[in-house]
């Protein structure tokens, strides 16, 4: 007989709530789209409901470091929980990591194992044939799930069969959204957030856009905005912020600022509101949210930061991403958000995967006279992001569809694609390639805590743009090597200007 390494039922009843490890890989060094900043969030939301339905809780993050899967299991088996929930994120090919953790608790123990989150939301099922030993998802927006699913569960001791509780080879059906946001209660604060002095905070939920790359509308199953009442924000902020010493916030909204002029008024009345809590605020928007008078507003009550996914500099790869925005909308917004002093920072996917190369290098031009290409981090950054393409992705679908789709056995949750112009794809991973070299060199710079300008920042930037250019032009080249050739020469040349 198998001795139950986690408790028998206790009272009150337990839930753990585990962060997953997450590696960092080269490949994915400068990939943060692993989640949308919202998730953030999830575990906080996820606690906060399940002490609500009166049960104790734990949280354990593994998100950071290198563990081993016995650690793992026996950290989770020693909070003795009646229900151990993954918040799983893509985790670059290590979910492997995982599933040995599960196959550990399993082996000991018959507690209900479940995931939540985005990446168990979008691969659903694959991920319920991948990990066996997964009991149940809770898919998409999860809180109304949960706060039914913990008292059901305390009754029957069973995972009880509701709208938005995926079990194996049973049918899902589905979760309503959130009506009321404001019944939501205030998440806790919890593992990585409360080691930074800015407070992730959401005033709203969803977006009312459906780019084809993004993971926002397939989340929430709908490409609907949900705006949070007032009341329950300024609430919230008084909640957390008597926890811990926090010097500003950031609106982890896909989409900040709303349609029409309600939605400006309520997002000056928030920034009244942090205004009122002294705190400085950054956030995320879309670009056709921008106008000039209430940006000058935000930075009068402290807004410091605006995120704009601008992701591209040609109209034509606009309309097949879905964005619902053009290139002066574009120019407009980064005027308008420079003018206001306030710092701006980019989403933009330069290799979009049905690119030309005549694309590629309007984008180059677009960014050049935009003057968003003076710095060398923001143009490593802006030179090379490429479209990532994730399991239960529009993007994944419509490859699979083109037989574009990439698959490698190792990675079941990610897979590379063929560009529909070859030439494009070499550009990309020639830059890929090169800005690895930048993103190490630039690493074991700040190890060396010596400052990137001495090393000449300008002079790698430089290196930067011309290396675009050169492979660009190598592309259009019918010298097979040549695209190798720029690329082997500017390597060495960026390695030794990053030499510490
Ligand atoms: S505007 Fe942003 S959040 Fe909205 S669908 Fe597009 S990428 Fe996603």
């Amino acid at each position: 007989m198998t001795t139950p390494l986690i408790s028998p039922i206790t009272n009150p009843m337990k839930i753990v709530i585990v962060e997953n490890p997450r590696p960092l890989t080269i490949e994915h060094y400068n990939d943060v789209a692993n989640a949308p900043l919202s998730a953030s969030l999830n575990s906080g939301y996820a606690l906060a409901v399940a002490r609500r339905a009166g049960w104790d809780t734990a949280h354990l993050d593994f998100s950071s470091g290198n563990w081993d899967a016995t650690v793992i299991a026996a950290r989770i088996m020693a909070e003795s929980a009646n229900i151990v929930l993954f918040h799983w994120v893509y985790s670059w090919g290590h979910e492997e990591l995982v599933r040995n953790v599960l196959d550990l608790l399993r082996q000991g123990s018959s507690t209900p194992l479940g995931a939540f989150g985005l990446f168990p939301t979008l691969s659903c099922h694959r991920l319920l044939q991948f990990a066996t030993q997964l009991d149940f998802i809770l898919a998409g927006e999860f809180e109304e799930t949960l706060a039914e699913l913990l008292p059901l569960f305390g009754e029957r001791r069973t995972i009880a069969p509701l709208p938005g509780v995926a079990r194996r080879d049973e049918a899902l059906e589905p979760r309503p959204l959130v009506t009321d946001l404001a019944r939501l209660p205030v998440p806790n604060d919890v593992g990585a957030n409360c080691g930074y002095t800015t407070l992730n905070i959401a005033a709203s939920r969803g977006c009312y856009g459906d780019c084809s790359f993004c993971f926002i509308h397939r989340y929430y199953g709908c490409s609907r905005r949900r705006a949070r009442d007032l009341a329950s924000l300024e609430r919230e902020l008084e909640i957390r912020l008597a926890r811990r010493d926090i010097k500003s916030l950031y609106f982890i909204d896909p989409s900040f600022i709303g349609q029409g002029e309600k939605e400006c008024k309520r997002v000056e009345q928030i920034g009244r509101m942090a205004k009122h809590f002294g705190l400085p605020f950054g956030f995320e928007t879309r670009v056709d949210s921008i106008n000039a008078g209430l940006i000058a507003t935000l930075a009068d009550y402290g807004a410091t930061s605006i995120f704009l996914g601008i992701e591209s500099g040609c109209d034509s790869v606009l309309n097949r991403i879905g964005k619902r925005t053009n290139t002066d909308q574009i120019r407009s917004g980064v005027q308008i958000i420079r003018e206001s002093g306030i710092k701006l920072n980019l989403g933009f996917i330069m290799f979009e995967p049905d690119s030309t190369l005549a694309e590629l290098e309007e984008n180059y031009t677009f960014l050049d006279e935009l003057g968003l290409l003076d710095e060398h981090e923001l143009t490593a950054n802006l030179l090379y992001h490429n479209q990532i393409v994730l399991h239960g992705s529009s993007a994944w679908d419509r490859f699979s569809q083109d037989g574009r789709l990439l698959l490698d056995e190792r990675l079941p949750f990610e897979a590379g694609y063929r560009f529909r112009d070859d030439r494009v794809g070499l550009v990309c991973s020639a830059m890929g390639r090169l800005t690895a070299h930048y993103f190490s060199g630039m690493d074991a710079i700040r190890q060396n805590r010596t400052v990137a300008e001495h090393h000449g920042g300008s002079h790698i930037n430089l290196l930067l743009k011309e290396v675009f250019q050169a492979l660009c032009r190598a592309a259009h080249s019918t010298i097979p090597q040549q695209i190798e050739m720029v690329e082997r020469e500017y390597v060495t040349l960026v390695q030794s200007a990053l030499a510490v």
